[in-house]
């Protein structure tokens, strides 16, 4: 241990001559545990209300550095619909401490949970031994975290191939973290992510990693402005609402206030979401109206398609509507809400990124107006799309080796089982005979048990996790040459199919 300690801090001292320490800002989100596998919807829950105006106040600190954020924080708002309006006194939806050890921000509408003499932020390195750049950066990141993005060195699609002795040594040296505490800052990735679906190495939600944090030499710099990426996403979490040009305001029309979706909600026994679109709208006394909300695959755009009839619109879409009467002749809506029941989404096991908007028909079913897209995460039951399989012959042991090769989503904590099944050419299972290695209906099978780690877990792919073995005695075969297949698939704890590998074809010769 110790000697592997020195080697590490080796490594570091020649990272320092080109770098300045890394400041880690704390997920505290990842800080707290959390239960295993996960179901439902994640993250997009955490944004504010599109539309929100945040009031911002401060439980200390000098002008100086209140006046950094002030001049910093508010770049965000040029992209995304949301507004920080600064308090001079008084407790703010946001509350800014400076005499803390560290950087942290509380996720999204997390911040409600705190008491209003507490934090929601704590900028712990607003001083003047950083350079502007910094100033700018940690502020910039830590109102990230404020509206709800998260760290995007966690992403799942990063892949980032880390050296993880010198990572543990590294953050434990210099801010005393445990391994546990690197696992969850660093190398965990979420299951669903605010961040693009796409990995953004220029995201001011990055950490910097200097190369010798990798093995094989890949380094992400300081970041110090909002990427390309992170303007989209911000602007895809907060939409402003489509603004009709005034000669298209026939008799009725409406004006879209804010929209805001609870997500998790339970009604009549189902689990779902509520979308609630505050509006007024005008000239529509007595006319009944439609309110419709449709839902799309983010990626490629398509409408859900609706199977079972429930929740869909005339044209096979997925979709919830609401009748509503104005009473007035302009009326304003602040509580007109549609329940959306996850399983009407149809969709299987897997994860998702959807969209969704509201539109508002008159009673010929005309369009009066629609919102911008909303984006949403959906997760449910544990996923793997692919099963690879590396084979190798080891003579010298006399046994097969397999090792699958696979991504395991929302089965963190699950015991999951990787069982190798044996056929011959025809694909008629091998019979065993002495049921050791075996299935229930006495054909040849080899099983190992894992229990994934982290909410997305990359098995085999850079270092060795598990392999499946089965001597060449256990395939009771008589002397000859074979032609054979085998597969892997994997089971939840349940004994339920999660995925299976293909059938590969392979030769054996019993000598
Ligand atoms: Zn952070």
């Amino acid at each position: 241990m110790t000697r592997l300690f020195f080697l590490a801090a080796g490594l570091l001292s020649a990272f320092f001559d080109s770098f300045s320490q890394i400041q880690p800002c704390i997920d505290v989100r990842a800080a707290r545990k959390d239960n295993g596998a996960g179901q439902g919807v994640y993250d997009f829950n955490n944004k504010w209300t599109p539309g929100a105006i945040l009031t911002v106040s401060f439980l200390n600190g000098t002008e100086w550095q209140k006046e950094k954020v002030k001049q910093y924080a508010p770049q965000w708002c040029s992209y995304a619909n949301v507004k920080f309006n600064f308090l001079s006194q008084g407790a703010g939806d946001i509350r800014i401490s400076f005499d803390k050890k560290g950087s942290y921000s509380y996720i999204g509408v997390d911040a409600k949970n705190r008491k209003p003499a507490e934090e929601t932020m704590n900028l712990g390195w607003i001083n003047d031994s950083k350079t502007e750049g910094q100033l700018k950066s940690v502020i910039l990141h830590e109102f990230g975290h404020t509206l709800g993005l998260l760290h995007e060195h966690m992403n799942p699609m990063s892949n980032i191939k880390w050296n993880k002795e010198v990572v543990y040594a590294y953050y434990l040296q210099y801010d005393g973290w445990s391994k546990e505490m690197v696992d969850r800052q660093v190398f965990d990735r979420y299951s669903v992510t605010m961040t693009n679906k796409s990995y953004d190495p220029k995201s001011i939600m990055h950490y910097p990693i200097p190369a010798s944090f990798t093995n094989d030499g890949y380094a992400v710099g300081e970041n110090f402005d909002i990427s390309d990426s992170d303007r989209k996403l911000i602007a895809e979490l907060y939409p402003s609402n489509k603004v009709l040009p005034l000669d298209n305001k026939t008799i009725l029309w409406s004006k879209l206030e804010n929209m805001n979706i609870e997500y998790n909600v339970t009604e009549n026994g189902q689990l779902g979401m509520r979308i609630k679109q505050n509006f007024t709208i005008y000239n529509a006394q007595n006319s009944k109206c439609i309110m419709a909300v449709y839902f799309y695959n983010a990626d490629d755009g398509k409408a859900l398609v609706d199977q079972d009839g429930v929740k869909a619109s005339a044209d096979g879409k997925v979709a919830a509507f609401t009748y509503f009467n104005p009473g007035y002749q302009n009326t304003e809506y602040k509580d007109l809400s549609l329940f959306m029941p996850y399983d009407e989404l149809e969709l299987g096991a897997g994860n998702f990124r959807l969209k969704c908007y509201v539109a508002l028909f008159d009673p010929n079913l005309k369009v009066i107006t629609s919102s911008g897209y909303q984006y949403f995460t959906f997760s449910q039951g544990i996923s793997c799309k692919e099963v690879k399989l590396e084979v190798k012959y080891e003579d010298a042991g006399q046994r097969i080796a397999l090792t699958p090769i696979f991504t395991i989503e929302n089965a963190k904590g699950v015991a999951c089982h990787a069982v190798a099944y044996f056929y011959d050419e025809r694909g008629v299972p091998l019979k065993d005979i002495n049921s050791t290695y075996s299935t229930r209906e006495s054909t040849i099978a080899s099983t190992v048990d894992f229990t994934p780690g982290y909410p997305v877990t990359l098995y085999n792919n850079n270092q060795m996790d598990f392999t499946i073995y089965l001597p060449y005695t256990e395939l009771h075969l008589p002397k000859g040459f074979y032609r054979l297949q085998y597969k892997v698939v994997l089971f939840d704890d349940k004994w339920n199919r999660i995925v299976s590998s293909q059938l590969y074809n392979f030769t054996f010769n019993q000598n």
